[in-house]
């Protein structure tokens, strides 16, 4: 019989899929000294790209440092003795649901909101309307997304949606050559932002400015912005009744002070810059028009009606208006898809979980599998949100430990996953692979007084890698 699970002679096995935030959350709350003193665990952390951190590195928005050194939590957990990561690995592809119960204890999926929300109106496939996510993971230099191309010879830019994406989408078209070039975009989109005609951008809300989902230092930044106006109409901030009742509630300040920030633009005169920020609301895009690319956008004009599960909710009125736009980035969500074998709820786009335990078709937990971040409880909350979120899933995780609720794997031993992998994915990437890309793209952006320069395409990331591998024999 086994000894305990979580001794030296039997350490607790935990294959993580995904190394962004909630991963890695997870991941140090497993390997915390302090949270399990006496637990010995050995994590894997597993992820399609060669580089980790998820979103810190393709969504953070390259003129936001500071929230991309959150990442520095992250090393430290990968510091901690039983960490491995295993880069270029995807799951379905080199890794299969068949080969993580047969070598861990438990299963974390982690693997955030891949795809994006859609609008579903005519015209949204023209050239020229493209989703937001896309746009932000192709200036952060995501292999994936390297090849594509914005035209940005355009005057005006239509962003749908008033989240916090739709502010960095705003920002990174606003922002100068000048301001960019200090930051880590990739250089790809660094050319093509340099060289952007863009005049314009005009954010639509389909709420009013009360029921905004941007967060208010965002909302703040677009005032700073270098060389570009913010405008709003004061009629767009002038509050019907229930709206200004709903912003009275002591869980709303955000919201009181969004609307606060939006009365002092629209009282502003605007300074002249070279480029406008326009925030317009109670509108929603009906239809992208044009042959064979964009054109503009027709919007309908929305009025607020208190709904029966409470808040308001946008009705359309008969008032319809075509905006002239060279380009329409829908800013409205991401959006989880579902991994090969595993329970998937279509429509939430989440794996369906109780506290993190996977839950399958029979409404039974699976055994020894979980979930944690976007793909546990839909894209919402900022990065330390998942910190939470990544606990509950790991404390339920370990109580099923002690309960001898997890899998009993065949082989744990932790070197039989890496000759699976040697074999499958010769050219995986360990932790030290991805410290060499990390030292590389410092040292290339040092001289120009940039934090990194990226390495946006798969080969010359694993490369990169190699080059340690290598330099270490
Ligand atoms: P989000 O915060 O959920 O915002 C989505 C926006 O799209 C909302 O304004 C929503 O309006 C609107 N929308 C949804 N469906 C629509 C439709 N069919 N037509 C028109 N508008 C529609 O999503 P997000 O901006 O993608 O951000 C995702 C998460 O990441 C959020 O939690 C965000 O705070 C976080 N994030 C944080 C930062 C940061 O901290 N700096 C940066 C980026 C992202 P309704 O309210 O009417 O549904």
């Amino acid at each position: 019989m086994a000894s305990v699970i979580g001794t030296e002679q039997n350490p607790l096995r935990v294959a993580i899929i995904g190394s962004g935030p909630s991963g890695f959350y997870a991941a140090g709350h497993i390997l915390s000294p302090k949270a399990h003193p006496g637990l010995v665990a050995e994590v894997d952390v597993f992820d399609r790209l060669p580089t980790p951190w998820g979103l810190v590195r393709g969504g953070v928005a390259p003129d936001h440092p500071n929230i991309k050194a959150v990442s520095r939590v992250y090393e430290k957990t990968a510091a901690r003795p039983g960490f491995r990561f295993f880069g270029n690995v995807e799951f379905g592809r080199d890794i299969f649901h068949e080969d993580l119960v047969s070598h861990y204890h438990a299963v974390i999926y982690a693997v955030g909101a891949e795809a994006d929300k859609r609008m579903g109106i005519p015209g949204e496939d023209l050239p020229g309307s493209v989703a937001a996510t896309s746009f932000v993971a192709w200036y952060n230099g995501h292999p994936d997304y390297r090849h594509l191309e914005f035209d940005l010879s355009v005057r005006r830019a239509v962003v749908v949606g008033n989240g916090n994406v739709a502010m960095d989408v705003a920002r990174m078209l606003a922002l100068t050559p000048a301001e960019l070039e200090r930051t880590d975009v990739a250089d790809h989109a660094l050319e093509a932002l340099r060289d952007s005609a863009i005049e314009e951008i005009l954010l639509l809300g389909r709420r009013g400015p009360a029921q905004a989902a941007f967060t208010n230092p965002e909302l703040l930044e677009l005032g700073e912005m270098v060389d570009a106006d913010v405008l709003v109409d004061p009629r767009d901030v002038a509050l019907d009744e229930h709206s200004a009742a709903s912003i009275e509630g002591e869980g709303e300040i955000t919201s009181r002070r969004n609307v606060e920030i939006l009365t002092r633009y629209s009282a502003a005169q605007a300074a002249g810059k070279r480029r406008r920020i326009v925030l317009r609301f109670l509108v929603s895009p009906v239809a992208v028009h044009g042959e064979d690319r964009v054109r503009g956008v027709e919007v309908v004009h929305n009025q607020l009606h208190p709904h029966e599960t409470g808040g308001l909710r946008a009705r359309a009125t008969d008032r319809r208006e075509t905006i002239e736009a060279g380009i329409v980035f829908r800013s409205i969500g991401y959006r989880g898809v579902p991994l090969p074998g595993v329970p998937f709820d279509e429509q939430r786009a989440t794996i369906p979980n109780r506290e993190g335990r996977v839950v399958g078709p029979d409404g039974e937990t699976v055994r020894g599998e979980y979930t944690v971040g976007w793909i546990k409880r839909g894209p919402s909350g900022v990065i330390g949100t998942n910190k939470k979120d990544a606990n509950e899933t790991v404390d339920r995780l370990l109580e099923d430990v002690a309960a001898g609720a997890v899998i009993e794997p065949a082989d744990p031993a932790p070197q039989s996953v890496e000759a699976l992998l040697n074999e499958r994915r010769p050219d995986h990437v360990t932790y030290s692979g991805w410290q060499a890309i990390d030292a590389l793209e410092r040292a290339t952006g040092e001289p120009h007084g940039r934090p990194r320069v990226k390495l946006a395409s798969f080969d010359e990331l694993l490369a990169a890698a190699r080059e340690t591998v290598r330099s270490s024999l």
